[in-house]
């Protein structure tokens, strides 16, 4: 907790300093493991971070016993804790988290955390992201209540949170965790399954009144559309947004249907807390516990302001499970000028995090479309937030849209969409797309409860 509080105000050098030494327990801590052993020695006596290949997930999963550092964990007795959706926050072998990804960018990972790295995942949820000036008085902290092992900072607001609950998924397991660590305040936090119909959604939500809604920003956009619609009547204080990528537009959505807060947290099974988002909706990285190397396809450093194919996450807080320059498969741009907001923390732009970038072809060849503008333009040209876009093939795009709402409602959303969508594929030199209206709503992703929305399903 103090080292969190102190790096708060470290500078960018100083901040470096504490990663690199960090860095070097984590590599001494990283030799007790052997597939990591073998990196290492394959990157010779230097071991400067960059001579350390790149780890994919599936290799990370075909030798997991290798990955840890605890000879107690094995894979086998895992899987069998996690299939128990009864043990979901439970600690396994009384000591350690276990959290798993949806597999939505190829197969489900799962990932070992120490106490010491929920430890420092409770500080900087604690101090970092909750101690924004903004939030630090009307927000929450549930890491903060009574019995949850930190100081209680001040008022714990009732906290909902709308997720896929049936996993041992990152954010469910966190706050089961913490409400076993704290019973006393259960009332105080409603965990919402995000699998059941949205009727039921807000209902649960208008009974239990949150001043805090954490969920993904699909499931936000919806909420405001019920907000709007007068289905849905709360007044929370702030959104807190995570899982997927967002448009800026949701955030002025939101702010309009609630006239609250919205942030934006960046977080994975690999690393709960990456980052979050500032009052100007940037997202800043916690530097000093996250080593993030944006690289091209080749695993060639990408400069400030390019785009980068993947990400490298070396997580500097958990030693049981050494996360060394591990492909977190996202695409972002560090920003070259410094954040309007004063914080010196680096400042990224997460861009196609779940989505796909399509290729569609024009009369000048193909274009490359990406889905944060096909996203935006949706959302903020035609009002849709519950759709997917799906490329069919290089000449179609098929238009998903919430196929339960009234007809009158479902054609007006229809004909802005197709309006909005041509407009956009115009100005980028795609007159000749077609687009197609599926026979179905947007599909969840049968594990995580996420929509991603926009595929690319061109064949090869
Ligand atoms: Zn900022």
């Amino acid at each position: 907790m103090g080292q969190v509080m102190t790096a708060n105000v470290l500078d960018t050098q100083a901040r470096a300093g504490l990663a690199r030494r960090r860095l070097d327990i984590l590599l001494q801590a990283a030799q007790r493991a052997p597939l990591n052993r073998q990196r290492l020695s394959a990157a010779g006596a230097a071991q400067p971070l960059e001579a350390i290949e790149p780890l994919k997930r599936a290799e990370l999963m075909a030798r997991f016993d290798e990955s840890v550092t605890d000879p107690d964990i094995q894979l086998e007795s895992v899987r069998a804790f996690i299939a128990d959706p009864q043990r979901i926050g439970d600690a396994y072998l009384g000591r350690h988290a276990i959290w798993t990804s949806s597999g939505s960018t190829g197969s489900p990972g799962i990932f070992v955390h120490d106490t010491l790295a929920l430890s420092i995942y409770d500080a900087l949820e604690c101090l970092r992201f909750c101690a924004n000036p903004l939030l630090a008085r009307k927000s929450a902290w549930p890491w903060a209540l009574p019995g949850g092992g930190l100081p209680d900072l001040g008022f714990a607001p009732r906290l909902a949170l709308l997720a896929a609950t049936d996993g041992h998924f990152a954010g469910v397991a966190s706050l089961t965790r913490l409400l076993r660590l704290s019973p006393m305040s259960s009332h105080r936090i409603h965990i919402i399954s995000i699998l059941q119909p949205l009727d039921l959604i807000v209902e649960a939500l208008n009974q239990f009144q949150p001043e805090v809604i954490a969920s993904y920003p699909s499931a936000a956009g919806l909420l405001a559309q019920e907000q709007l619609c007068g289905r849905l009547d709360i007044a929370p204080r702030a959104f807190w947004l995570g899982g997927e990528q967002s448009a800026s537009t949701l955030h002025s959505t939101l702010e309009q249907a609630f006239h609250c807060q919205v942030r934006e947290a960046y977080g994975a099974s690999e690393c709960l807390s990456i980052g979050w988002s500032c009052a100007e909706g940037v997202i800043h990285i916690n530097d000093d516990w996250v080593i993030l190397e944006p690289v091209d396809e080749y695993d060639r450093p990408v400069d400030p302001g390019q785009r980068s194919h993947t990400v490298l996450l070396t997580n500097l807080a958990n030693q049981v499970q050494p996360l060394i320059r591990y492909d977190l498969g996202d695409s972002l741009t560090v920003l070259e000028q410094p954040c309007r907001c004063g914080s010196s923390f680096p400042a990224v732009v997460i861009e196609g995090r779940r989505d796909d970038v399509i290729a569609l072809e024009g009369e000048q060849g193909s274009v490359q479309v990406l889905p944060l503008a096909l996203v935006t333009v949706l959302e903020d040209e035609a009002g849709a937030f519950n759709f997917q876009l799906i490329a069919r093939g290089p000449h179609t795009l098929e238009l998903r849209l919430d196929v339960s709402q009234p007809s009158a409602a479902l054609q007006a959303l229809r004909a802005a969409c197709h309006r909005a969508l041509s407009e956009y594929l115009q100005r980028c030199g795609l007159q000749q797309i077609q687009i197609v209206d599926g026979p179905c709503g947007p599909a969840q992703d049968a594990r995580s409860g996420k929509v991603r929305r926009v595929i690319n399903a061109c064949p090869p």
